[in-house]
């Protein structure tokens, strides 16, 4: 594929295909621009779908984007089947292209029967069924799987999550995650940690040991993939996400974006692939540039946050390879507090739970490499902005 593309197929119609869209028009391209969208639906946003549209209120989360007016020829419900040198082949028959953005994103991990939360009619058949009095048993808890709860147990469900790891989000953060097990039984939700599912059924889970959970609805939340198996076969080479450089560049006329693509990034030396809402909001904008034979680099301190069990949690950085762990306010107190993982004195990470504002100051911190003294980081009073 040529380096300035005539056009521009996008692969995958979530907010990182969506923006690559957009972008590609703002950026001046007059080209054409095609984005193909698996799913019927306009379109739209995830994180509200384990928030807003689970608790019942708000609309469905759709891109305000004129697809028209932007002269974007949006193929709802057609799904790319390969990508070869000349374009895409799709189950709606071939689209040539000298330009693709991969941003087919990432599919739940699935076990046995258990409902997974990922798209929009996902999350609307799951929230009819999440009536007062209905045993609903979360399994995984992780991000997904305490926002479920949250939504679950609002609705007025008998709510038990199972965990097979010590604690909460060890995944994520480590045995920090487990400062949120208090916040279960606060919200009327059952906790189980070092329990592991064995069989997941529609109505039921069985536990190593023998026991039987029966529920009405039993939900599965242990993380998803990137979807990425259609590139078999590919001129782009996959490892747990489409590898990409830190220009966002796949292969020759291919670019990759949001929760598929795995990334080299600068600032923590190592391929980053993340699920960030943010991400696939800012990377489109890089890629485009990219592809149309400009130079940019994309080197973001990732930043995701959940709200969950009555808090809100915002994590900034990547803390792999940190050596030492600051902790700022009481883990236990009411005012909330912020965790921070340094790595060979520089601060690369920081999770702030009911502290928004140490997570805008600190992911600037993050961006700086800064090597802030440890001391005053654990001060809660200091503003992290005073350890630039
Ligand atoms: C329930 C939920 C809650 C979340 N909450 C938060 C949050 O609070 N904070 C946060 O930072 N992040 C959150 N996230 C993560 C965030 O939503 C994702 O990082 C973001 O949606 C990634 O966008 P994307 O466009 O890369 O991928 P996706 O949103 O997954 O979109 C990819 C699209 O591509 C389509 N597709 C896949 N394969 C093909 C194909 N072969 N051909 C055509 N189309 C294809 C898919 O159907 C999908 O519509 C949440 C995610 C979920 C599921």
């Amino acid at each position: 594929m040529s380096a300035a593309p005539r056009r521009v197929v996008v692969v995958g119609g979530g907010l990182a295909g969506a923006r690559a869209a957009q972008e590609l028009r703002a950026q001046g391209f007059a080209g054409e621009v095609v984005l193909l969208a698996a799913e019927a639906h306009l379109p739209y946003d995830r994180p509200p779908l384990s928030k807003e549209v689970l608790r019942g209120g708000g609309p469905a989360p759709v891109l305000d984007v004129d697809w028209a007016g932007l002269g974007v020829d949006l193929r709802r419900g057609v799904r790319a089947l390969s990508l070869h040198d000349g374009g895409v082949r799709t189950d709606a028959g071939d689209v040539g292209a000298d330009g693709v953005v991969l941003a087919t994103g990432a599919v739940p991990v699935r076990i046995g029967e258990g409902a997974v939360l990922r798209t929009l009619d996902d999350a609307l058949a799951l929230r009819r069924r999440l009536v007062p009095g209905a045993r609903v048993v979360v399994v995984g808890a992780g991000w997904i799987g305490a926002e479920v709860a949250t939504a679950a147990a609002a609705a007025g469900g008998e709510v038990v999550v199972l965990e097979a790891g010590d604690g909460p989000l060890a995944g994520a953060l480590g045995a920090v995650g487990a400062r949120t097990a208090p916040w279960y039984a606060a919200a009327g939700v059952a906790l189980r940690t070092r329990t592991r599912a064995t069989a997941v059924h529609a109505d039921r889970v069985e536990l190593e040991g023998g026991e039987v959970l029966r529920a009405d609805v039993v939900v599965v939340g242990v993380g998803a993939r990137p979807d990425t198996d259609w590139l078999a076969g590919s001129p782009v080479a996959v490892d747990r996400g489409v590898l990409a450089d830190r220009h966002l560049r796949a292969a020759p006329g291919v670019v990759a974006v949001g929760d598929c693509a795995a990334w080299e990034s600068g600032l923590f030396g190592t391929r980053l692939r993340v699920e960030h809402w943010d991400d696939a909001l800012q990377a489109p904008a890089v890629a485009v540039t990219t592809l149309l034979g400009g130079e940019a680099v994309h080197d973001p301190v990732p930043y995701f946050w959940s709200e969950q069990l009555g808090h809100r949690l915002q994590h900034a950085g990547h803390a792999e390879g940190a050596d030492q762990v600051v902790d700022r306010g009481d883990p236990d107190g009411p005012d909330g507090w912020t965790t921070c993982w340094l790595r060979d004195g520089r601060l690369v990470a920081l999770l702030a739970v009911d502290r928004p504002r140490d997570l805008l100051q600190g992911r600037r911190l993050i961006a700086a490499r800064a090597t802030p003294d440890p001391v005053r980081l654990g001060d809660p009073d200091v503003p992290l902005k005073q350890l630039a």
